[in-house]
């Protein structure tokens, strides 16, 4: 049965690629994507595959993380039985709370940012995920790896997320299976199965365009973002408020141009504003 459970995850994972592709504006890889998940599905075993296809008739986020004895997307706490039997995976297991296909995933990164203390305003737009010590103004970096990897530190360090080697890793997976460089010198590299708390977002811009895939594509804006499962669904939103908001190319120059992490955080809030709520 972990063969099967793989090949679920398998095909999560091309969804959401694909839901991603889609939010970003993205359009042509899009045929390809729909065809390897056809043909996903039709490998799946008889027993399992309607199972699949009524979920994601409901929402396109079928598999669940066990986090702490609970399910990550509707944080139902599970009976110890359950667990056992997930980590066993002899027959698959389906939340007693929203249905999803239970996974166990070892070893995932986690958020151990600070939760906001009592009293505190609260806080809107990007300012709920992202704060000026996730930003690099004047990026060094000449490849995917190089920007990955200074993000992922800067998350690290600030306290978001640990294990940053772990980040990298998981963002260059996600790389490999379609590239997230979009147009207007726009990149989204992410990881996904963040255990706990909530999204982070880092952000590192660089003057000078370089090329970030095996296609060439030119970029200069990137955003590292980590993805508790429980917001899979928000992230499309955040991407899609993102790619409209650096349409406009002033809000991009004024990104390019901030000299500081002040001044970098300063101008994304700004350009953000109306298109991520
Ligand atoms: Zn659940």
């Amino acid at each position: 049965m972990k063969s099967v459970v793989n090949q679920l995850c398998q095909l999560q994972d091309l969804i959401l690629v694909r839901d991603e592709h889609r939010a970003a504006g993205g359009g042509e890889h899009l045929a390809r994507l729909n065809e390897s998940i056809a043909t996903l599905t039709d490998q799946l075993p008889d027993a399992v595959r309607p199972f699949f296809s009524r979920l994601y008739g409901r929402d396109h986020v079928v598999m669940s993380p066990v986090h702490n004895g609970c399910c990550a997307v509707c944080g139902m706490r599970l009976p110890v039985s359950q667990i056992q039997a997930v980590r066993q995976s002899k027959v698959i297991q389906y939340c007693p709370g929203c249905s999803r296909i239970l996974f166990e995933e070892l070893d995932a990164p986690q958020w151990v940012g600070a939760a906001p203390t009592r009293g505190e305003p609260r806080k809107s737009g990007l300012s709920r995920f992202s704060a000026e010590t996730l930003m690099i103004p004047d990026l060094l970096a000449g490849s995917a790896e190089d920007t990955i990897e200074l993000l992922a530190s800067k998350m690290e360090t600030g306290g978001f997320v640990s294990h940053a080697d772990k980040l990298i890793t998981a963002a260059l997976e996600r790389e490999s299976l379609l590239s997230t460089a979009m147009d207007n010198g726009l990149a989204f590299p992410h990881v996904r199965g963040i255990e706990g708390g909530s999204l982070t977002l880092a952000c590192g811009v660089s003057r000078e365009p370089f090329t970030w895939d095996s296609e060439g594509t030119k970029v200069n804006i990137v955003f590292l973002i980590t993805i508790p499962t429980a917001v899979s669904a928000f992230y499309m939103r955040l991407i899609a408020g993102l790619t409209e908001a650096f349409l406009k190319e002033q809000n991009r120059t004024a990104l390019i141009e901030a000299e500081t992490p002040a001044a970098l955080w300063k101008a994304l809030l700004k350009a953000t504003r109306y298109t991520i709520k």
